[in-house]
């Protein structure tokens, strides 16, 4: 069963689902916030996170 949370980029206030995959090997990167580049997330590891946009945030600048 794949559970999902919602998470909520500080920067620009966009809405994420969050899932996490298990994947055989490890693996390691970072995600970044799509509106504003924000980093969200860095991972280290054989959970993968999966981050879908649910609504767009405002991007401050
Ligand atoms: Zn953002």
């Amino acid at each position: 069963m794949i559970t999902a949370s919602i998470v909520t980029c500080r920067v620009c206030q966009s809405v994420y689902e969050r899932r996490t995959v298990w994947i055989s090997s490890r693996d390691s990167g970072e995600k970044r916030c799509d509106v504003c580049g924000a980093l969200m997330e860095i991972w280290n590891g054989p959970k993968l996170p999966i981050y879908q946009l649910v609504k767009r945030g405002k991007r401050e600048s």
